[in-house]
Parts: structure tokens; C-alpha cells; sequence
């Protein structure tokens, strides 16, 4: 677990100052797949796994950054203009970049981070990263921004300094998560609604242990394809600049002009809209089974339209599919591999993330992490 007093142990004892601490989650989405570049909806929830800061005031003009996960250290200047390295360093000295491209003068400073994130695994250690350091360095020099500013932000250091194409969910959702809640989010304009999670429903993560890289369909190639079908809608009837526009009747009239492969990931993430705002009043009105249902169709979609699933994936959803207590599982991310999202009957959740992490190493030979997770609040400020 993350324990923010042995960070501060480990804080005093490397730096010698005191530091304040801050602490922002990873996060899972229940349902809404690729579908925020199209600035449409999602519904991820925080969880109980997130990354912890420490930090504190340096008088050498050095900002020095100790990577607990790693056992690494790393130095910068402060005056000097951060340059990205393809390191971990990269996400805070990013954070450090985007603050002082607007405006802000950073001091030097040592921080200390420490995460159970599984990194790389969906669950948005990245996110989790950079937005507890924009709020660590803020509470340095006391400025502060309202959460959705803070969640553009750090997209920007993502997407400008790492150089990940991803949409605004993860940041948004560490940044504003709340509490035994999902989060729906209009990626357009980041109004969003919070849904009640019912006390005896448990969000059981499966992480497959793969991730793969096909030729030809990663993440950006995808992005493309469905981009080239809202392309298409735009030029027959306009008012079309992103797929959250486009309707199934639009896809209907102008899907024979489409490559297929375009069709298909159109196909879904129109459709994927309307499953995330269905699920978000299902929630409300705490229908679980209507909650479910509309997660096995988005999986359907999400493999068969999107093809942004794979057979470990795939595997792990079936095998859910067939355990007491199952209310709904997909496939959650950016695909090709990491975690399922199981939303499971409370009292049955032990039973079923044993008996799912022996059904898929008897199948696969992976033995796979299973985490019993619950819905959590957003970054904030420990001392
Ligand atoms: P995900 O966001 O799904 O976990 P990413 O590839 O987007 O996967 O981000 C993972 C990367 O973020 C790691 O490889 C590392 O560079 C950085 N990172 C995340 N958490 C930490 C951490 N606690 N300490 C150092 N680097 C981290
Ligand atoms: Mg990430």
C-alpha cells in the first residue's frame, strides 16, 4: 500500500527537509473506449491504487526527483528548459514544463514519488504521475487551478512533452474522482455527473499480463482509422468535426464510402457513446443488470468493431462470463492487452478473482494479478 509517512521517512532521510505530500489515483474505466479523443463520454472511476509526492524547497537551483519504483535519481536544472528523454523522468520534468510555459517560475526542489500503480498495466500510472506532481509543485509555489484546468494541463505534458496522444479521461478522472462514485465525463466541454456505485457491487481489475504491439494496429492507427470515417460524415453534412457528432443514421447513409476497417471503429465509438450515457443513468437508478449488459455489449464492440482487444483479453472477459456473481466485465484501456473490469457481486468478489486467476493460468500459463479495488477519491493535498 501506499503509506504517505513511509514516504516521509524516506523523504527526510534522502533530502533532509520536510516535505508536504500529495496523492492522486489511478483510475479504471467501467465503459466508454476510445471515445474521448472523439470528445465524447466515458465513466471511469478513481481507485485505491495511486501515486504518492513528496516535495520540498532546494536552495541550489536543482530540481532533483527520486524515483522510489525505481531506486533512481535523477537531476535537472531548474533554469535550464526541460528536454524529454524517454525516461520516467519525463512525466514530472514534463509537469515542470507545461507550469513554466505558463508562466510560472519553478524554483528548485526535491521530490520524492512512490506509486502502487501497476505501471504500464492501463491503470494510468502516467496520469497518476503527473498530476500529483502538478500538485506537489503547485503547493510549492503556492498557485493553484481548478481541477478541469489542472487535467488539461497535464494531458498537454502527455501528449506535448511525452508525446502520448491520449484524451483528457485519465488526468480528468485522478484529478476529480470521488468516493464509492463513477465519473461520467463529456470530453467536450468536461461537464460531468457522478453515479453512485452500490456498496455490495466490488470492481474486481484482471490484468491479463500481456500488452501487445501488432503491426499496424496500435492505439494512433486506430485513432486514424475511425478519424477517416468522421472525416467522411463531415463532408456530406458538416457540423461533424468529431465523431461524438456523427449519429448510427450518418453511418448508414455514408459507410459504403468507408474503408471497411474505418466503418468499424466508427461503428464503434458511435455506438459507445450512447452505451456510456445508458450506463451512467443505469447507475443512477441502480440498475446493475442494465449496467452489465450494456459492459458485455461494449466489450463485443470493443473487439469485434474496434479489433482492440486480443485473445488473452478476450479470454479473461469469457472466463468472467462464467463465475457466480459477475454483473458485467470488459476489457478496459487503450487495448491490446492489460486489465479487464469486472463489476461483481460483493460477497462473491474473493471466490471470483480466485477462481478467475486459476481458470486463466490453467488456459494460458500466465498466472495473472487480480486486485479487488473500490472506488476512491481524486488527487489531493495528505499535509
Ligand atoms: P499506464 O499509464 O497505463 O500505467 P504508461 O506507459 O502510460 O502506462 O505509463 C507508465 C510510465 O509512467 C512508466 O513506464 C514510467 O515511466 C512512468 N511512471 C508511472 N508511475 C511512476 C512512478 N511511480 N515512478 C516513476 N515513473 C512512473
Ligand atoms: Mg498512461
Amino acid at each position: 500500500m501506499h503509506d504517505p509517512n513511509a514516504l516521509r521517512s524516506m523523504h527526510l532521510a534522502r533530502f533532509h527537509a520536510d516535505p508536504a505530500i500529495c496523492v492522486a489515483p489511478g483510475r479504471v474505466n467501467l465503459i466508454g473506449e476510445h471515445t474521448d479523443y472523439a470528445e465524447g463520454f466515458v465513466m471511469p472511476v478513481a481507485i485505491n491504487f495511486a501515486t504518492l509526492a513528496a516535495i520540498s524547497p532546494r536552495t541550489d537551483g536543482k530540481i532533483v526527483i527520486w524515483a522510489e519504483n525505481y531506486g533512481e535519481e535523477k537531476t535537472f536544472d531548474a533554469a535550464a528548459k526541460p528536454i524529454a528523454s524517454k525516461h520516467w523522468s519525463d512525466y514530472p520534468m514534463g509537469v515542470v514544463a507545461i507550469l513554466a510555459g505558463e508562466g510560472h517560475t519553478i524554483p528548485g526542489f526535491s521530490l520524492s514519488i512512490w506509486g502502487d500503480v501497476p505501471l504500464g498495466s492501463g491503470l494510468s500510472s502516467s496520469a497518476a504521475l503527473e498530476v500529483v506532481t502538478a500538485l506537489a509543485v503547485l503547493s510549492l509555489i503556492g498557485a493553484d487551478y481548478p481541477r478541469p484546468v489542472l487535467a488539461r494541463l497535464c494531458q498537454r505534458v502527455e501528449n506535448e512533452f511525452v508525446g502520448a496522444n491520449c484524451g483528457i479521461m485519465d488526468q480528468f478522472i485522478s484529478a476529480n474522482g470521488k468516493a464509492n462514485h463513477a465519473l461520467l465525463l463529456d470530453c467536450r466541454d468536461l461537464s460531468f455527473r457522478l453515479a453512485p456505485l452500490p456498496a455490495d457491487v466490488a470492481l474486481v481489475i484482471a490484468n491479463t499480463m500481456v500488452k501487445h504491439s501488432i503491426a499496424g494496429g496500435d492505439y494512433p492507427t486506430r485513432r486514424r482509422e475511425s478519424e477517416a470515417a468522421c472525416a467522411i460524415i463531415n463532408s456530406h453534412r458538416g457540423g461533424v468535426p468529431f465523431l461524438r457528432d456523427a449519429t448510427l443514421e450518418d453511418l448508414a447513409k455514408w459507410g459504403n464510402e468507408m474503408e471497411p476497417k474505418s466503418f468499424l471503429r466508427a461503428k464503434h465509438v458511435i455506438s459507445e457513446d450512447l452505451r456510456t450515457v445508458a450506463a451512467s443513468e443505469a447507475l443512477l437508478r441502480g440498475d446493475m443488470k442494465e449496467v452489465g449488459r450494456l459492459m458485455a455489449e461494449a466489450h463485443i464492440s470493443y473487439s469485434k468493431d474496434f479489433e482492440g482487444s486480443c485473445a488473452e483479453a478476450d479470454l479473461m472477459v469469457d472466463l468472467a462470463n462464467e463465475l457466480p456473481g459477475l454483473i458485467g466485465a470488459r476489457l478496459t484501456g487503450g487495448g491490446f492487452g492489460g486489465c479487464t473490469v469486472n463489476l461483481v457481486e460483493q460477497d462473491k468478489a474473493d471466490a471470483f478473482a480466485e477462481e478467475l486467476g486459476k481458470r486463466y493460468a490453467a488456459k494460458t500459463g500466465i498466472k495473472p494479478e487480480i486486485h479487488i479495488c473500490h472506488a476512491s477519491d481524486g488527487a489531493h493535498r495528505i499535509s
